[in-house]
């Protein structure tokens, strides 16, 4: 098993080593096809139109769509490690149409019509990620094939139910979220205890190394600048200070996501809260016969604690959880021993639900940092007084949540009014974490009471108190 990368920053001098150290960071990175090769560092101080920290999805997007709209304009990614280096390049590759804020949060801030445009544009965003990627001449290894939840337990089917019932009061019709009965849920996926489920077909399958690093050569053709092993050490109004000079541009964006708290001045921000991944071997044919997925639906259960995995191009079972301490300080490192404690979980979590991998082999664990703001709100902006520009707080849906906040932020950016800049998570402020050990505190006593409440409704088969009680630290609506 390699447990190589996680979240240690690779520190050997020699650019083959540090390349070695890259490719082990994730499954994903590891077969992304790329010689991860760090390229064009800063040297120097340079001026620029606009210039973006972080190159994950949110950057490169941005930049994609920038440079795709103005070809003149002269634009600069800094990036501490390699591009694809954060959660883009480690995630569970679901690139679905979740949000991190219900329909009803969303309604209750900005209305009804513009909750339904937030969603609608979510949807869309899925397929604008499939086009843009092919546009753009990257294999991606996408496959729309939806998501299916299964109902495990008495509670999680009540919630199916109720999710459903919901879901039509929003309007949204059978053809985005239909109520499946056991065998319709076991014919997507044969998993132990199924009661039931739900099915979208919003979400495509995806290879995030493949993607992340195929955008990093899309936006190098098209002239936008990638620097490589560059770390920012300050951004403020029409400058970002780094390690190896200082950029002055027009338009600074921030796009660091879950190392966000490791600038100064955006210390409460964000936390980082991890989620740990193990991928399997290749499964032969007979196995999969007896799992199902055969369009490579994105599958989880219902549980509190969220689970969730796809079946990749390549015939694996990539399956990440939750669950590990968040750290205090908003360190963004995992501890070793809670990250091997949590891919063990993880191993019998994926066993319990499908016991035919009880002997297969687990090639690669790895993690990564997901940012969540205090009031579990994604939010995207721009300030035209200073130039300065943001986005994130994903949470666990930042794979096509990215590509929206980057033609969004080009519509910024360029001070184009469109519908993308009328959406209700543009210009959203969260409010900022407690400060230290406040945060430490309620962050995982959050992430404690949800495995509580997943053992709680096993036991009892009803919905949990607990996770009742904690739902607004732990972005229960
Ligand atoms: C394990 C895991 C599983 C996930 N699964 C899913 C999923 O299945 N579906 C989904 O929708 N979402 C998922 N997510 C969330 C999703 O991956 C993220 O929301 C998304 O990738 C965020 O992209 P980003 O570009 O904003 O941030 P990142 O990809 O984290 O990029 C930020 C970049 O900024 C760089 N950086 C940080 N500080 C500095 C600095 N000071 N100077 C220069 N560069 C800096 C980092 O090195 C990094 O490359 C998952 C996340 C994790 C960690």
């Amino acid at each position: 098993m390699n447990l190589g990368g996680g979240d240690r920053r690779p520190a050997p001098a020699a650019p083959g080593d540090r390349a070695r150290a890259y490719a082990s960071v994730s499954l994903w990175l590891a077969t992304c096809g790329d010689d991860l090769v760090a390229d064009d560092a800063l040297d120097g101080d340079r001026e620029v139109d606009v210039a973006i920290v972080g190159a994950g999805f949110t950057g490169l997007w941005t930049a994609f769509y920038l440079a795709e709209a103005r070809p003149d304009l002269r634009i600069a990614i800094v990036e501490r490690e390699i591009a694809g280096f954060g959660a883009s390049g480690r995630n569970g590759g679901w690139a679905s149409a979740l949000f991190p804020s219900s329909l009803a949060t969303l309604a209750r801030d900005a209305g009804r019509d513009a909750a339904l445009r937030q969603h609608a544009a979510m949807r869309a965003s899925v397929d604008e990620v499939i086009r843009a990627s092919a546009a753009a001449g990257i294999d991606a290894r996408l496959a729309k094939g939806g998501t299916v939840v299964l109902a495990r337990t008495d509670a999680q089917l009540a919630r199916a139910r109720a999710e459903v019932e919901e879901a039509r009061a929003w309007g949204r019709r059978d053809d985005e979220l239909t109520l499946l009965d056991a065998s319709q849920a076991r014919g997507h996926l044969a998993g132990t205890g199924v009661l039931g489920g739900t099915y979208t077909p919003d979400c495509a399958a995806v290879h995030p190394g493949r993607l992340v690093r195929g955008l990093v050569r899309a936006v190098r053709e098209r002239g936008v600048r990638v620097h490589e092993r560059t770390a920012a050490t300050r951004i403020v109004p029409h400058r970002v200070e780094t390690d190896r000079g200082t950029l002055t541009a027009a338009h600074v964006i921030r796009a660091t996501e879950g190392y966000t708290p490791g600038l100064p001045g955006h210390e409460r921000d964000v936390v980082p809260v991890h989620s740990l991944i193990i991928a399997t071997a290749p499964l032969p044919a007979s196995l999969w016969e007896r799992i199902g997925l055969a369009r490579r639906e994105t599958f989880t259960d219902g549980r509190h604690l969220v689970i969730y995995g796809q079946r990749t191009a390549d015939d694996r079972i990539v399956f990440g959880g939750r669950g590990a301490p968040y750290r205090l300080g908003s360190t963004v490192r995992l501890d070793p021993r809670h990250a091997r404690d949590t891919h063990r979980k993880l191993r019998s979590t994926l066993v319990d639900l499908l016991p035919v991998l009880r002997d297969v082999e687990i090639t690669h664990a790895w993690g990564g940092a997901l940012g969540i703001a205090r009031d579990w709100h994604a939010s995207v902006g721009h300030d035209a007084a200073t130039g300065l520009g943001w986005a994130g707080g994903y949470v666990g849906d930042g794979v096509t949540t990215t590509n929206l906040a980057g033609r969004t932020l080009r519509d910024l950016i360029l001070g184009v009014d469109s519908e993308l800049t009328t959406l209700p998570w543009v210009g959203h402020r969260s409010p900022r974490w407690e400060p230290e050990p406040l945060r430490w505190m309620g962050v995982n006593a959050g992430l404690r009471a949800m495995t509580a409440a997943d053992a709680e409704e096993r036991l009892t088969g009803r919905d949990s108190i607990a996770a009742r009680v904690m739902a607004p630290f732990t972005g229960g609506h």
